[in-house]
């Protein structure tokens, strides 16, 4: 479709509309019928969203956040008839597409890589408006893992968005034109938003990422009409000499050592809030410590509050309510930002109102959501950095060897840095009494950096990113794609066990849905879209999707008819840096779309038109000085978006394909030049110099050879 045709189109008939106007009238003309107001969201209507199953009124649908549907127009016994109903192509970046869509009376709004926002007719897929919010190009490096959005929050006739530039920005929801827009961070710091904001009570909450690059976490709340901030909870103490913001904060500044504010101390909230209207407590989980390394963050240990936390404050005021840590002193990236899900419990006797999170560290939590207080938990995979958890708080009895910065020696943990789950979000289904987890089998190789000073462009987490570089060793890398699994687990949060799942090949699948019609929806990376019974597991009905699928489903209604909607994309943090183990465990295909079902749906996507790249690099020549050189430049340099040891296992370009390396004037053009900046390639000149730039390339080009011998002697000839 030719766009700028269809807007001169546009462009011409509002002009004969204001000549129209301007000749005189003989008789008044009846007043055309007014539009439907656009996103007509209130607090009534967000405190009913329980039992109306035809919105999708906010990311986690309910205040809730449970992401369960009352809808059972599609239902276990006639699944097998659903079909596409439509597809809309995305105008957005072939990356991680992450984003819950949001639908309000027939209308979706989503969002997309770079923080794109796009609204859609819910029964056509037509495209209503689009919003850019023209991040630029050179931000992606301080997006830890994919530029990436999760999606936008509805309210008062507004979409707001977080952009991956620290933006928060409200639309108008029936044009998509910025009604305001406000910075929420110090952008001289690497801080970006993916998380998509929540709103209570005409506030808008967002949080921030970019604890892995030197920054202070904190949630902050805005006017939704105005933009003003009203309030902002700093989830880490800052400089000790100056007054601390709070009371709490005051008291966790005695939780650290050192002098932590220097180095940002991170605790970034990028991801799970619920709100509580009934005590007007707003929850969110914070990320991990800058650095990752406790001993090099707060020398002599610590449990270093707030991070790796579940915080409750009061919404009208920020003030702190509660915490509980899930992860103190955490050495491990085990970020508390995973879903936070609020249901109410039978737990011997009682009715416990509680909040549950499936957590980085692979442990599942239960909470009491009024006081904060410990009810159970249990690990939901392998958790080898811990020897076991305290029965009556749940923390954990760290296995000593796990603490890597205080023994110097590398430690294969499980989980890893992605978690035992983290970015997809999970279900609650109040019918089943299960939460459905998308889980990670992951296991990561921690090895101590003590030497190297913070970079601009580099994460600065005390974590040798070559040591844990995946040995090109035939055996260890077959174990370690072998051993890179996952699943969903239909997991009981009053037994604390396991009662069904479904296993995965592959990690990181897609978030969750469920539904009263007995389904659980989810995608996977290898491009199927799946739904299960939801109270035995039984695999009802799937549809390839052509492209891989991280995000979360939502179901929705228009006209009395159910519709399921997903958004497909692959990408995120496993994908962009777990190199050869995440290559080949995704779809090859990576179109930015949205894929809409329902039952006797009859339309299909276009023919796939993916064609794999040649690997056909030049000659290694190199000296293994150099290349032993540009190894140690690449990680971390380069690792954290173009894959360890130099494959990606996302869509960002591998540089083992790539025809600039047979050209040092070009190559050098973009490393250190910048020349492709707006791609989100920033130049390194600060940083490196031309001979660091030549060894990098001399270290790809031998990579390259040797995945080239490997392939031969995988596929002899003939
Ligand atoms: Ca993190």
């Amino acid at each position: 479709m030719d766009r700028s045709r269809l807007f001169a189109a546009a462009a011409l008939l509002s002009l004969a509309a204001a000549l129209t106007a301007c000749q005189p009238k003989p008789t008044a003309a009846p007043p055309a019928p007014a539009a439907k107001p656009a996103a007509q969201v209130d607090a009534a209507r967000l405190a009913a969203a329980g039992t109306d199953g035809a919105n999708w009124l906010s990311t986690g649908r309910t205040y809730d956040e449970q992401r369960h549907s009352p809808l059972k127009q599609v239902n276990a016994d006639n699944v097998a008839q659903l079909g596409l109903a439509w597809h809309h192509d995305l105008d957005a970046v072939n990356r991680g597409q992450e984003a819950t869509p949001i639908v309000v009376d027939g209308v979706m709004y989503v969002s997309a890589t770079w923080s794109k926002v796009f609204a859609l007719n819910a029964k056509t897929g037509e495209q209503l408006w689009a919003y850019d919010p023209k991040v630029p190009g050179d931000w992606g490096i301080n997006a830890c893992c994919d530029v990436v959005n999760r999606g936008v929050a509805v309210w008062n006739g507004k979409v707001y968005v977080g952009t991956l530039d620290g933006r928060l920005v409200a639309l108008d929801a029936a044009t998509g034109k910025p009604v305001w827009e406000t910075l929420t961070v110090d952008n001289t710091k690497r801080y970006a938003i993916s998380g998509a904001p929540r709103v209570a009570k005409g506030k808008v909450f967002i949080g921030n990422a970019g604890a892995e690059l030197g920054v202070r976490g904190y949630l902050s709340a805005y006017d939704a009409e105005t933009g003003k901030m009203l309030w902002r909870f700093y989830t880490v103490p800052g400089d000790p000499s100056q007054p601390f913001e709070s009371k709490a904060l005051e008291r966790a500044a005695k939780t650290w050592k050192g002098t932590w504010w220097t180095q940002g101390g991170g605790g970034t909230v990028w991801d799970g809030m619920a709100y509580d209207a009934d005590t007007d407590l707003l929850y969110f989980g914070t990320g991990n410590g800058t650095p990752w390394n406790a001993a090099l963050r707060s020398p002599g240990g610590g449990d270093n509050l707030f991070l790796s936390s579940i915080v409750a404050v009061k919404a009208e005021t920020g003030e702190y309510v509660w915490h509980y840590q899930t992860t103190p002193g955490d050495d491990w990236d085990y970020d508390a930002t995973g879903q936070l899900i609020l249901a109410q419990l039978k737990i011997g006797d009682a009715d416990r109102k509680v909040i549950m999170q499936a957590n980085k560290n692979g442990v599942f939590y239960v909470l009491d959501r009024a006081t904060g207080q410990y009810i159970s938990a249990k690990p939901f995979v392998a958790t080898t950095w811990a020897k076991g958890f305290d029965p009556k708080s749940g923390r954990p009895i760290v296995n000593p060897a796990a603490h890597y910065g205080t023994t110097g020696k590398t430690f294969v943990s499980q989980p890893g840095a992605a978690g035992g789950h983290a970015w997809h979000a999970m279900s609650y289904s109040p019918e089943t009494g299960l939460v459905y987890i998308p889980a990670l089998d992951l296991q990561m190789s921690y090895t101590p950096e003590n030497n190297r000073k913070p970079s601009k462009y580099t994460f600065n987490i005390g974590f040798d990113f070559a040591a844990g570089s995946l040995p090109q060793v035939a055996a260890i890398k077959a174990g370690a794609k072998a051993g890179a699994v996952g699943h969903l687990s239909a997991w009981d949060p009053v037994a604390q066990k396991e009662v069904w799942r479904a296993q995965y090949p592959q990690p990181w699948a897609g978030g969750i849905l469920s539904t009263s019609g007995n389904l659980v929806f989810q995608g996977t990376p290898m491009g199927e879209f799946i739904t299960y019974s939801a109270d035995k597991g039984t695999k009802l009905w799937s549809a390839p999707t052509q492209t891989g699928i991280v995000a979360a489903p939502i179901t929705y209604e228009v006209d009395g008819q159910q519709y399921v909607a997903i958004e497909v994309g692959y990408g995120g943090a496993f994908a962009i840096a777990a190199g050869e183990v995440a290559r080949d465990k995704h779809a090859p295909s990576n179109t930015p779309r949205i894929l809409v079902f329902a039952l006797g749906g009859k339309d299909a996507l276009p023919a796939d038109t993916f064609v794999a790249l040649p690997l056909n690099p030049p000659a290694s020549t190199a000296d293994m000085a150099l290349v032993d050189k540009g190894f140690h430049l690449y990680h971390p340099y380069c690792s954290n978006c173009h894959g360890d040891a130099a494959v990606s296992g996302s869509f960002i370009p591998d540089l083992q394909h790539s025809p600039v390396l047979s050209d040092a004037a070009v190559w050098e053009s973009i490393v250190l030049g910048g020349a492709r900046k707006e791609r989100g390639m920033v130049s390194f000149a600060e940083e490196l110099k031309k001979e660091d730039a030549e060894a990098v390339r001399a270290y790809v080009i031998y990579r390259a050879n040797q995945t080239l011998a490997e392939q031969k002697a995988a596929k002899p000839v003939g």
